[in-house]
């Protein structure tokens, strides 16, 4: 797991943050409320669950996204959602919780992993780029390829620098990887949806906002 580091975005540890539901149904908030509690016992911080406007971080349901801001990148704003998560139906109360941890995680401050400056993926990217109707010759871009490939660099290929980064070791079984296809890699390597915490997600975080000694 890894977060930037500089400037650093995480929370003072100790601090409550009061984290607002703009809208959503009561079944929408219990189970956010459920999965995002699953970091409580590793972290120095208190969640805050409230109604309306007023918090630290607002939430508002919103169906076909899911999406986070990182860390205190949330006092960025006042008037805007800091968080969108999109309501599922009970049968895939897995999924949806899955992914309510993974926003909460990149809330903590938390960064992708598959871009954690030692993340080892054998990326095969004349595949990739061909799967995406884009060559390997950036100047042969147009503006919506421009786009793609620019978007493929920064959520996958490009691992962040290790100097500005707080890091534990690369981890593909963390909350904050993506899904990697193997057909997107040389070999056999390919990671699915985790669907939990990992070992290293719960060390990182309670490191990231320890108790006081
Ligand atoms: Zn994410």
């Amino acid at each position: 797991m890894w977060a930037k580091n500089n400037p650093s975005k995480l929370w003072t540890p100790g601090q409550t943050l009061r984290i607002a539901f703009l809208n959503g149904t009561q079944a929408f908030k219990d189970a956010t409320i459920a999965a995002a509690s699953q970091w409580l016992p590793h972290i120095n911080l208190k969640f805050d669950f409230v109604a309306g406007e007023e918090g630290d971080i607002r939430i508002l349901s919103q169906p076909g996204v899911f999406a986070s801001r990182i860390g205190t990148d949330a006092l960025l704003t006042t008037d805007q959602p800091t968080m969108y998560l999109w309501p599922h139906p009970d049968s895939q109360a897995r999924y949806f919780a899955a992914n309510v941890i993974h926003e909460f995680g990149h809330m903590l401050g938390a960064e992708h992993e598959q871009t954690h400056p030692a993340a080892d993926i054998p990326w095969d990217i004349p595949a990739i780029y061909a799967k995406h109707g884009i060559t390997e010759n950036p100047e042969e871009d147009d503006y919506s390829a421009s786009q793609t490939r620019q978007k493929l660099h920064e959520q996958f290929l490009d691992r962040a620098a290790a100097e500005d980064s707080l890091c534990s070791e690369y981890d593909r079984k963390s909350i904050m990887h993506y899904a990697v296809l193997q057909s997107w890699t040389q070999g056999n390597f390919e990671t699915f949806l985790n669907m939990e915490l990992s070992d290293n997600d719960k060390a990182f975080m309670a490191k990231a906002y320890p108790c006081p000694v």
